[in-house]
């Protein structure tokens, strides 16, 4: 019954593609690569970061201001000033920025200084969040949960499309295994049942589904080959001294590199990179 539901809903949307600036993302856009750091530290390595992977073929940048840590001890985030400062990045260099929304009290805020609302793996079940994130006009990117199944991910959509905002990006972060070798367990077989069970665009976060820098490009290749919509990457100008996730960072220049072998499996795939 659940499936029915999603099936109706999912198609009834705005098609395949979310479009956010000049950027689109979906089934029949190019690949969609959105970069930048775990976390805004400072106006100044965000605007570094933000140049260098615009320059490497990001088209949207990425940047917690809110962020959702395990340990109450660990960086929270710059909150509100950091949000001004990835909004002067992204106008500056003339394109959409993405960041996490954790409260719904926070949408409003957040909708006036972002393009894009994430909403991260840990609320995907935050169901007053989804609700208040149907009511607004801005794409969000939903992380799939720790431990979500496809269908409760989904059904979470639905939470959000069910307001009335059709502007849905799915992206897959990883669950939960046993395997410890790896931060999470990137499940790429989600992406090809999510083509088939929804329109939705889905993109692929290789970052948190692995956890560890040099895995990042093979599975960001896999997840295109998969046919994967896009990809979300973190880069720090140095990843060793990074307030949070600096593990799983890439530096701009293995961005640089991975986005050469990540655009050599796109034209394989038959998939345009912006
Ligand atoms: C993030 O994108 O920085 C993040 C916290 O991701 P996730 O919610 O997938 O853990
Ligand atoms: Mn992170």
């Amino acid at each position: 019954m659940a499936d029915s539901k999603i099936e109706s809903m999912s198609s009834a949307g705005a098609g395949n593609e979310v479009s956010v600036g000049g950027l689109r993302i979906g089934a029949s856009a190019p690949l969609a690569v959105i970069a930048g750091p775990c976390a805004i530290e400072n106006e100044h390595m965000l605007r570094e970061t933000a140049r260098q992977v615009i320059k490497y073929g990001a088209g949207m940048i990425r940047g917690g201001a809110f962020k959702p840590r395990t340990s109450p001890y660990s960086f929270q985030g710059l909150g509100l000033p950091g949000l001004k400062m990835l909004h002067r990045v992204g106008r500056e260099l003339g394109v959409p920025v993405v960041s996490e929304v954790m409260d719904s009290g926070d949408v409003e805020v957040m909708a006036e200084y972002v393009d894009v609302l994430q909403v991260g793996a840990r609320n995907m079940q935050n169901f007053p969040l989804l609700k208040k994130l149907g009511t607004i006009d801005k794409p969000v990117v939903l992380k799939r949960g720790l431990a979500a199944t496809i269908e409760e991910w989904l059904l979470a959509a639905e939470y959000i499309m069910v307001g009335g905002n059709k502007k849905v990006i799915l992206c897959e972060r990883g669950i939960r295994t046993h395997e410890r070798w790896t931060r999470n367990t990137l499940d790429l077989s989600a992406v090809a049942v999510v083509k088939s069970r929804s329109n939705l665009p889905v993109i692929v976060d290789p970052s948190h589904a692995t956890g560890y820098t040099h895995l990042v490009a093979p599975m960001a290749k896999a997840a295109v080959a998969a046919g994967a919509d896009g990809l979300m990457i973190e880069v720090h100008p140095c990843p060793e001294n990074a307030m949070s996730d600096g593990q799983q960072s890439l530096t701009p220049e293995q961005f640089r590199e991975m986005m050469a072998e990540v655009s050599r499996v796109a034209a394989a795939v038959g998939r345009d990179v912006v």
